[in-house]
């Protein structure tokens, strides 16, 4: 059913890659918790509703608005699909908008297209703030609603304010920044939203799920050591109901990124385990470590040839989600998936009928590497070592 949306069958045969080695997304560690706080984030910009997803809240943020059958809404050619899918579901009709090259949004392809559109949806890219005045000026001027999709950026400002304090209603993904397996958020003004529990099963898994990613990568051996037979217990209750039958179906799963949008969690909060990690999370150090670690990537691939890092410079305020590289050769991010290199690709699946050729060709070359908090300086070296070698066995492999 997702295929035939999406561009040219790519998802129907996604290549066997190993698993990465190094962790995409935050994972527990020693040094997650604490209290250093005082980073300003999407949670200033007005009452957050907590969701088990991005997507979630995004369709939270529609139902607020009031859109849904027959209402156009202007969404940017280079998305992922979790942020087209909440539209659709609602009913609403959505029509991209183009981008420039440095991924601000082409307000005069939108002013084409913006002929009976409701809203508007905005991205800050990478953590990397769009013109918010343009925007809401854009939006004002047509008395269309702005969405600023902060799903990039929970922490950080814009032009002296919160991330989402421009935006009607800010919808952002917080697994994506803390190290957790679910989560997102809608922040509006007004009340939040009362959603129910997702249920006992639901808050069990959760937390044993960001336990084992922890573990997998190689945090908290000493939490592993001593939770063992715990696990084992767990595994063997687990077998013992598949046997059984009668297992709860996989709507019930802890949902990660990559959840299909469903329907049943709409209501849903995400788990006390996740609420907990949010609340008591270092955001200091997040903040720090995600700037630092930028600033290591971009340093290890400057002078690269055939790649160029879309935002060559690290603004105040920017706390960034990943690192993206464009890369010409289109080998290079098959031989670093088989080499186990974590990578992001952000909209390497794009609804049909795109045709910004900007969304078309990132889509296809931007590739993006963590700058997390939790990755070690041994990782982050490995990548950059990985990059470096792929790209250049791909120019002398051109050049002969
Ligand atoms: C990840 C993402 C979302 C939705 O997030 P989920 O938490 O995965 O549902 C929305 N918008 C953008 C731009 C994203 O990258």
């Amino acid at each position: 059913m997702e295929q035939t949306r999406t561009l040219a069958g790519e998802k129907a045969s996604p290549p066997d890659y190993p698993a990465a080695t190094a962790p995409s997304h935050p994972v527990l560690s020693a040094g997650t918790l604490g209290l250093a706080r005082g980073v300003p984030s999407v949670l200033d910009a007005g009452r957050a509703t907590h969701t088990v997803s991005g997507r979630m809240a995004l369709a939270l943020a529609l139902e607020r608005l009031g859109i849904g059958r027959g209402a156009r809404v202007l969404l940017p050619s280079y998305h992922c699909t979790a942020l087209v899918e909440p539209v659709v579901r609602a009913g609403a009709v959505p029509v991209f908008y183009a981008l420039r090259r440095d991924l601000s949004a082409d307000l005069e392809d939108a002013a084409r297209k913006a002929e009976g559109a409701r809203a508007l949806l905005a991205v800050h890219y990478f953590g990397f703030p769009q013109e918010m005045a343009a925007l809401r000026a854009f939006c004002d001027a047509r008395g269309i609603a702005l969405i600023e999709d902060c799903a990039h950026a929970f922490f950080g400002t814009c032009g002296g304010r919160p991330m989402g304090a421009h935006g009607d209603v800010a919808v952002a993904s917080t697994w994506k920044f803390f190290a957790v397996r679910e989560g997102g958020c809608l922040v509006a003004r007004g009340p939040a939203s009362r959603l129910s529990g997702p249920g006992l099963r639901y808050e069990a898994k959760s937390m044993m799920n960001a336990l084992e990613r922890a573990w997998e990568m190689g945090r908290l051996p000493v939490l592993r050591a001593m939770a063992g037979p715990l696990f084992r217990l767990k595994d063997r209750l687990r077998d013992r109901r598949k046997r059984g039958g009668g297992g709860a179906g996989a709507a019930s799963d802890v949902p990660t990124g990559g959840l299909e949008f469903d329907e049943s969690w709409l209501g849903r909060r995400p788990s006390r385990f996740t609420r907990f990690v949010l609340a008591f999370s270092n955001r200091r150090r997040i903040a720090r470590l995600r700037r630092e670690n930028y600033a290591i990537l971009l340093d290890g691939f400057h002078g690269l040839p055939g790649t160029k890092a879309l935002f060559p410079a690290l603004p105040d305020g920017v706390v960034p989600y990943v690192f993206p590289l464009l890369v010409e050769d289109e080998g290079v991010f098959p031989a670093l998936k088989r080499r186990g290199v974590p990578i992001v690709r952000f909209g390497e699946f794009l609804w049909e009928g795109v045709e910004d050729p900007v969304a078309l060709e990132y889509s296809r070359k931007v590739l993006q590497f963590p700058c997390h908090q939790e990755m070690t300086r041994a990782e982050i070296d490995w990548i950059v070592a990985e990059v470096r070698e792929a790209v250049l066995k791909g120019v002398s492999r051109c050049g002969t």
